[in-house]
């Protein structure tokens, strides 16, 4: 792949992510630059923006045309949205193919969207919505395969098998310290939902009391460096389905 600036090849790095898996991205080592696939940007830690970030570039030249996406060669605008502070520019395929960060943009944003969590928790202000502080994926359903593909229904002797990427995105963990981590996920259609915690944890947290699409639940008072299993319980048009495992493992 070229980068979407100065079009020299790409090299990939493996970067671990704050939920404990690696993942690899796209640096450019001519201009310094980063294209990330859709969503994963969310998940880097600030230190590892900060590390991935210090490559020293060829050339601090940036090209004033528009940065077009390696994969499908369509022009990347820049987002604008209050997920990037106007002083951060982050551009993204319009076929949501990924997100390219320039020099220094990656860090940037990770250090924007690390305190604007905090200020929200130091003020005690609830975040309006998780994609108040994550980089918008624009086809959010399609994110299929980081999925347990199958929601068990309960509650009905006749087993009813939903796939999971046909009511909710995959819950995205943020961890604000060792102990503390907001979980993050949509539904398709306002729902009331809870987390139950299998491993780790055994108690039921309310994350939505009334239906909406957008939901988040702050977990406090963690262990560091443990795994933690849960499952989301969705209450979709009065019927409650319960999905697969997901797991995560505080910093
Ligand atoms: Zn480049
Ligand atoms: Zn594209």
């Amino acid at each position: 792949m070229d980068c979407p600036h100065c079009h020299q090849l790409l090299s990939a790095i493996e970067v671990e992510t704050s939920d404990g898996h690696t993942h690899n991205i796209e640096e450019c080592l001519n201009c310094g630059g980063h294209f990330i696939e859709p969503y994963l940007s969310n998940f880097i830690t600030v230190e590892t923006a900060r590390n991935v970030d210090s490559v020293l570039p060829k050339t601090h030249a940036v090209p004033a045309t528009s940065p077009v996406c390696p994969k499908c060669g369509q022009i990347m605008p820049s987002i604008k949205d209050d997920v990037v502070p106007q002083t951060v520019t982050v551009f993204t395929c319009p076929n949501n193919h990924g997100d390219f960060f320039p020099k220094e943009q990656l860090f940037l944003f990770k250090r924007a969207q690390q305190s604007k969590i905090y200020y929200h928790k130091l003020w005690g202000i609830p975040l309006k919505s998780a994609f108040s502080v994550l980089i918008p994926v624009l086809v959010i359903f399609s994110f299929a395969t980081l999925l347990p593909s199958i929601i068990e229904q309960v509650g009905t002797s006749q087993e009813t098998r939903i796939k999971a990427s046909e009511i909710l995105t995959p819950p995205l963990i943020t961890p604000i310290s060792s102990t503390q981590v907001l979980i993050s996920f949509s539904t398709q259609k306002p729902a009331k939902t809870s987390i139950q915690f299998t491993q780790g944890l055994t108690q039921t947290f309310t994350v939505s009391t009334t239906r909406q699409t957008n939901h988040l639940l702050s977990v406090e008072n963690l262990e560091p460096s443990t795994t933690y299993r849960y499952v989301i319980i969705i209450d979709v048009d009065g019927r409650s389905v319960t999905t697969s495992p997901y797991t995560f493992s505080t910093p």
